[in-house]
């Protein structure tokens, strides 16, 4: 089984013709409201591909918490592991503008409140799973106890965003450690001029992850371990939204190891989900079946 622990956000989002400057205010489209977060698109990108999946993970007593619910439900995701109340579900504030350019603003709300107490009390979820995921939207600290709770034999894989410098004894857990080229550049400080994706998926393996997966958008993926460094090749697609694609491509991942596949085969089908993610819009919404990631 494999459990997601990690954030639950309401996207609310707003179509602009241009953002507004301070003091100015100006009229947008018709408010859409979905269901985001990298813990819960994780959860749910698992889900439908039909992996057995639990959210652990903190919502508000609102109406957000509730839509978040309903669509991990949906999704079949086991949610008794999704506590309630504390702060405000975590909201996104994002507009966009013709171009399709965002601008986001964050409240973590409850998601700064799932405590290392949450994921203590949820030990048997923890134990119950061949494959842990997790994100940096909820507490580091929180993280941390995720990795301490483990049970041995089990599975840890975190993709490290927002990116934050992290303690040793989570970058060892990692197994592996999924970044993008950004998330890849803040964990290794700044990059030194002429490297590209292999030196990056190098430096990070000798940081202490036992394997490491570069992400790079259109140009598919890179894995790292102990046998070396594989490309894993991309799919063409036409692409008409990338949002949440590195979090389906991070569950398809995760589940894919816990049936036993190699980094390099969880990779390559992972870089399959992830472009079917890549050809609708949306985050969720946008996730494929196994049988769309067949006949893609
Ligand atoms: P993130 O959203 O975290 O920045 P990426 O953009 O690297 O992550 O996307 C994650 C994965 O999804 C990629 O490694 C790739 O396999 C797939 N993917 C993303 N964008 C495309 C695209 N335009 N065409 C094909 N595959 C894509």
């Amino acid at each position: 089984d494999l459990l997601v622990v990690g954030s639950a956000n309401a996207d609310l989002v707003i179509g602009v013709e241009r953002r507004p400057g301070a003091g100015e205010t100006v009229l947008g489209s018709d408010l859409a409201v979905h269901p985001g977060g990298k813990g819960a698109n994780q959860a749910v990108a698992a889900a439908r591909l039909g992996a057995r999946t639990a959210l652990l993970a903190r919502v508000g007593d609102d109406d957000h918490g509730r839509l978040l619910l309903d669509s991990q439900r949906a999704a079949g995701v086991d949610t008794a592991g999704v506590l309630a109340g504390g702060a405000p579900t975590g909201v996104a504030l994002i507009t966009v503008d013709p171009s399709g350019d965002n601008s986001i603003v964050v409240s973590p709300g409850a998601n700064g409140r799932l405590t290392p107490a949450d994921v203590r009390a949820a030990t048997g979820l923890v134990h119950a799973s061949e494959v842990v995921s997790a994100q940096l939207e909820i507490p580091l600290e929180t993280v941390v106890e995720v990795v301490r709770t483990l049970a041995p034999g089990s599975r840890f894989v975190l993709n490290p965003s927002p990116p934050r410098e992290l303690p040793r004894e989570v970058l060892d857990a990692c197994d592996p450690l999924i970044v993008n080229e950004h998330e890849a550049k803040v964990i290794l400080g700044t990059s030194e001029a002429g490297e590209g994706p292999e030196d990056w998926a190098r430096r990070l393996l000798a940081e202490g992850p036992r394997s490491v997966v570069v992400t790079l958008g259109a140009e598919g993926a890179l894995v790292a371990s102990a046998q070396g460094v594989a490309r894993v090749p991309s799919v063409r697609v036409d692409a008409v939204d990338t949002t949440g694609a590195g979090d389906a491509f991070t569950a398809a991942l995760a589940w894919r190891l816990g049936t036993g596949a190699t980094l390099a085969e969880a990779a390559a089908y992972a870089a399959r989900v992830g472009a079917a993610a890549v050809t609708k819009a949306g985050a969720q919404e946008s996730y494929p079946t196994a049988r769309e990631v067949e006949a893609l």
